[in-house]
């Protein structure tokens, strides 16, 4: 194992400041995927930042309506808060889906933006990966790849980002606040993470000594009555096979507005523009909703072993959109 220092960060400037200055430094708050990496090797940090102290952890109100969540909030704060279950039920749910209730009381906000993908190729070094190193190749595009990608995916890289959370958040149109050298900017959530194109080892757009500082989810009405849908192996401490994230706003039977987005499809969480495109103005049924998981899948591209994921999240997106469009709940 190499050496590393740690050390704690005294405010966010600071460790924005270590983080740029040694591109070998890593920022740790929860640690709950960091260590894991630690612990096999994948990650070989010079030193280690530790964030968890830093004022990032209230829940607010925005002047718009929404909420600005910290960086380092528990994913347990977020699913428990009053707030987010009153207005968006479909947030909460999508956290308590995921991982154990101690995993959830130690994994940060940021940190669940930031976990890396579960392949199992990734995490064992006997094998190469180009998300480890690139240009060493994909054992999983012609291996075991039932977990994998059927949207999005390059020949270098086919895995899938493994976030529950993600998925309503990028429905709900959240955008992401980071602060770097050059000061703070926002990301809009559908932006934060990348396709692996030709640059697997890279899963976000933040540029190097970024920090994630915060969340904020913008006011969607309709969302008191999202539904995520989870559809995994077992039905607990499991990833996701499909997850679907979605929320329909119906007038007289007409549907007036409608998130859609799943998990468990692609490198990133996967927003269906098109279907809710379809979607707006057409009476909320079986067959539209049908439609628009046929629209929303279109593109897909399954690989030797997971075809079966094209007709599991069609379906996944029907039962959503459906339990949505009467009100929503638990699915
Ligand atoms: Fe590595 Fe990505 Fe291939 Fe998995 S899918 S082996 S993470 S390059």
């Amino acid at each position: 194992m190499k050496n590393f220092t740690y050390i704690r960060a005294t405010s966010v400037k600071d460790a924005v400041q270590r983080a740029t200055t040694d591109q070998n430094a890593m920022l740790i708050a929860g640690g709950t995927n960091l260590v894991d990496r630690l612990k096999v090797f994948l990650d070989e940090p010079s030193q280690l930042i530790d964030i968890s102290r830093l004022e990032m952890k209230r829940i607010e109100r925005t002047n718009e309506g929404g909420l600005s969540i910290g960086a380092l909030v528990s994913n347990t704060t977020v699913a428990d808060h009053e707030d987010v279950r009153r207005d968006y039920p479909i947030l909460s749910r999508a956290i308590l889906a995921g991982a154990s209730q101690q995993i959830r009381n130690m994994a940060t906000v940021g940190g669940n933006l930031l976990q890396r993908t579960r392949c199992p190729y990734y995490y064992d070094t006997a094998f190469p990966c180009n998300k480890r190193q690139p240009g060493s190749g994909c054992p999983a595009a012609t291996g075991i790849n039932r977990m994998h990608a059927i949207l999005g995916a390059s020949d270098q890289c086919v895995a899938v980002q493994p976030s529950d959370m993600c998925v309503p958040l990028a429905a709900l149109d959240a955008v992401v606040v980071v602060e770097g050298t050059k000061g703070k900017r926002q990301i809009p959530f559908t932006d934060f993470h990348r396709l692996p194109e030709n640059t697997p080892q890279r899963d976000t757009n933040l540029e190097p000594g970024e920090l994630i500082t915060s969340v904020i989810v913008p006011p969607v009405p309709f969302a008191k009555s999202g539904v995520y849908l989870k559809l995994r192996d077992r039905t607990s401490y499991a990833f996701a096979l499909v997850s679907v994230a979605a929320a329909v706003d119906l007038a007289s039977e007409q549907i007036q507005n409608v998130r859609l987005a799943m998990g468990g499809v692609a490198h990133k969480p996967w927003r269906s523009k098109e279907a809710e495109e379809f979607l707006i103005g057409k009476s909320a049924n079986t067959t539209t909703f049908q439609q628009a998981a046929e629209i929303a899948l279109q593109e897909a591209k399954p690989l030797t072993h997971n075809s079966f994921k094209v007709d599991l999240a069609k379906r996944a997106i029907r039962r959503a959109l459906t339990v949505s469009a009467k009100g929503g709940g638990v699915v």
